[in-house]
């Protein structure tokens, strides 16, 4: 039997073995699965509401537990790793008050009445990476179980142990077992598996856009639904009547948080050029200050890479010797860690198309609105970015004209449980997150009554 090494990434020690899932498990898991679904969908929404508040207030009372091992195995400052975990409290929470608003239409037509019923897909398949491995888990989880479905949790194989400890947690909080199983394993096998496995109706990923498509293409075999979320190169545009200070100092979390392993990193900074020159001088000791090392040290603000593979490829966009504009420190000796290097744009090659996924910005000044969104949207990505502006109209006006699923004004934030998540173009497909989040996880039933007499 395969096993998986869970490594500590700021210390290379092992943290854990875990053994792989099989396809044959796979197959005994999506039957346990769908057993424990029908009971599930068949408890009145109130029940079921209550059992999910149980299971987010037994997350609660398990926070730190969780966000310490968020922090061993996916080296995430502790800091961090305290608000995912409450993040999936909160998700847990907020779907289960949407369990019972989760109701059809009455439709009339001529001779009859048309009543439609939100009814839940059966068994979702939840494929997870390892950048964010709690709240990632959380998202398609949550909303997946309020809508009455089983969910089979395969967590990036770098990052098992949370999404193990999410399930302990789920039972001991009373759901029923087998409803929510976490299969540990890596995409080749155990993610196969799942989602060729004809008893499962949809699969919810978040990963690469390379594997992203991989998966579309099986799912079309079964017709299978598939929310996709993928990666992203996003943008933060920097206009000259921006309060400058504020778009320097928070600039440096927007693409150094959790190391860059983010697909909402604001990757390309893209500054106006008559304030180009006095934003990077802003912007060099704020990255500076944003210090790496011991993740559990309250004071860190970026941990290490996850893996020494991942630190190979982030290498590889950065040649040792590339001339940067900003290069901070690193740790050295054991662990995976990079330093925050920003690159100018127009020398960085590669590094300024593709999602490099680690501590590296590249900056390019433009000329005006009309170039400064032409730029935002060079790219096959479309999740997020940020605009910077004291003109409400352009700050409308640019958010509307980027093509990405989530823009934030004098901002960086993307992410809040109650709104819409997701991307445009290679970015992904579908939404998560906010108030649709339930009605992703289920299929619209029509049903005609005939009221007429004869
Ligand atoms: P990845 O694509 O390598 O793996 C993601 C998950 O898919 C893992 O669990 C992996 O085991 C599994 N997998 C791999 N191959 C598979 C296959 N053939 N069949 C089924 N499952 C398979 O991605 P990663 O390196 O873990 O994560 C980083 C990527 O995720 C980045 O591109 C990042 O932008 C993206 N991401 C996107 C979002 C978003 O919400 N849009 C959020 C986080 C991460």
């Amino acid at each position: 039997m395969h096993q998986l090494r869970v490594v500590n990434p700021a210390t290379e020690e092992t943290v854990a073995t875990v053994a792989e899932t099989t396809p044959e498990e796979v197959g005994r898991a999506v039957a346990r699965a769908r057993e424990a679904q029908r009971g599930w969908a068949a408890l009145a929404p109130a029940d079921r509401a209550r059992l999910l508040r149980r299971f987010a207030s037994a997350v609660d009372g398990r926070l730190e537990e969780l966000a310490l091992l968020e922090v061993r195995e996916a080296g995430h400052p502790i800091g961090n790793a305290r608000w995912e975990a409450g993040n999936v409290r909160d998700l847990l929470d907020y779907a289960a008050g949407g369990v019972e608003r989760l109701t059809g239409q009455q439709i009339p037509v001529a001779g009859g009445v048309n009543l439609t019923f939100a009814e839940p897909l059966g068994v979702v398949a939840v494929i997870a990476p390892w950048n964010f491995p709690l709240p990632i888990a959380a998202w398609g989880t949550a909303p997946a179980l309020a809508a009455g479905n089983a969910v089979l949790l395969k967590p990036a194989e770098t990052t098992p142990l949370t999404a193990l400890l999410l399930a302990e947690i789920a039972l001991e909080a009373g759901l029923p077992e087998g409803l929510l199983q976490t299969l540990p394993g890596t995409g080749a096998v155990t993610g196969e598996a799942l989602v060729d496995h004809p008893g499962v109706a949809k699969v919810v990923f978040t990963g690469s856009t390379a594997v992203g498509k991989r998966i579309m293409a099986r799912c079309a075999e079964g017709v299978k639904r598939v929310t996709l979320e993928l990666g992203g190169k996003s943008p933060n545009l920097v206009f000259a009547d921006a309060d400058l200070e504020r778009a320097a100092a928070s600039a440096p979390a927007s693409f150094l948080d959790n190391t860059g392993q983010d697909c909402c990193a604001r990757s390309r900074i893209l500054v106006e050029s008559s304030v180009y020159e006095r934003f990077m001088e802003l912007l060099e000791p704020a990255v500076h200050a944003f210090t790496a090392g011991d993740p559990a040290d309250p004071e860190t603000r970026m941990g290490p890479l996850i893996s020494a593979a991942q630190r190979e490829r982030v290498r590889s966009y950065v040649a040792e010797d590339a001339p940067a504009a900003i290069r901070a420190t690193a740790p050295a000796g054991k662990g995976f860690w990079y330093p925050a290097t920003v690159l100018e744009a127009a020398g960085a090659g590669a590094a300024a198309v593709d999602e490099v996924f680690g501590p590296v910005a590249t900056v390019q000044p433009f000329g005006d609105e009309a170039e400064a969104v032409e730029l935002a949207n060079a790219t096959r990505y479309g999740l997020s970015g940020s605009v910077w502006t004291r003109d409400a109209g352009r700050a409308l006006r640019v958010s509307r004209a980027v093509a990405a699923g989530n823009l934030s004004v004098n901002s960086h934030a993307s992410v809040r449980y109650a709104t819409p998540f997701g991307g445009y173009k290679e970015s992904g497909l579908g939404r998560e997150l906010g108030p649709g989040a339930l009605a992703a996880f289920t299929e619209t039933k029509n049903v005609f009554i005939a009221t007429d007499a004869g």
